[in-house]
């Protein structure tokens, strides 16, 4: 199973973040899930998706970026199912 072409933006529960690492500087920022999926275009993206249209946003960088989930609270078993 991928999550990132299984998961829709607005299936991602409350109090979980999206951590986007940009793959050329490394800079690294956190996204609220829904408040993504509020943006033109991105309404009905799946992950993978959502990671193709968001760029680093470091001033001067625009590179592409990787998504990850983050937990607000730690849930071992659904982080191991995740690795
Ligand atoms: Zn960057």
């Amino acid at each position: 199973m991928n999550w990132r072409t299984e998961l829709q933006l607005t299936d991602i529960g409350e109090g979980e973040r999206l951590e986007v690492t940009c793959r050329i500087c490394g800079h690294t920022r956190y996204e609220d899930p829904q408040e993504l999926a509020q943006r033109p275009g991105l309404e009905f993206s799946y992950l993978d998706e959502a990671e193709a249209q968001l760029i680093c946003h470091r001033r001067g960088c625009r590179g592409a970026v990787r998504l990850a989930l983050s937990m607000e609270t730690e849930t071992e078993g659904f982080i191991g199912g995740l690795a």
